[in-house]
């Protein structure tokens, strides 16, 4: 994942509750200083888990991935 298309995190809204660290399962999101910080981009698979559990609503992802439909039915 590059680092124009990661998650994107609203510092004026963020808490620093720590939920969207606990939630990433590749740990591309950590705690620094206790604010989220996406340190590892590379493993982002953009799940969007962080931005569903935030209850700040304050990580976006910028863009939706959606399954290709089947040829046949395209
Ligand atoms: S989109 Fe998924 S992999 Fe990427 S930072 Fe959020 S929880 Fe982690
Ligand atoms: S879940 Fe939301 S409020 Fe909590 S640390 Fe992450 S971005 Fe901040």
């Amino acid at each position: 994942m590059d680092n124009w298309s990661i998650p994107s995190i609203d510092m004026e809204r963020c808490t620093g509750c720590g939920l969207c660290v606990e939630y990433c399962p590749t740990k591309a999101v950590t705690m620094v200083h206790q604010q989220p910080v996406i340190h590892e981009p590379r493993l982002c698979t953009y799940c969007g888990l962080c931005e569903d559990s935030c209850p700040e609503d304050a990580i976006t992802l910028l863009f939706e991935i959606v399954p290709r439909p089947p040829a046949n039915q395209a």
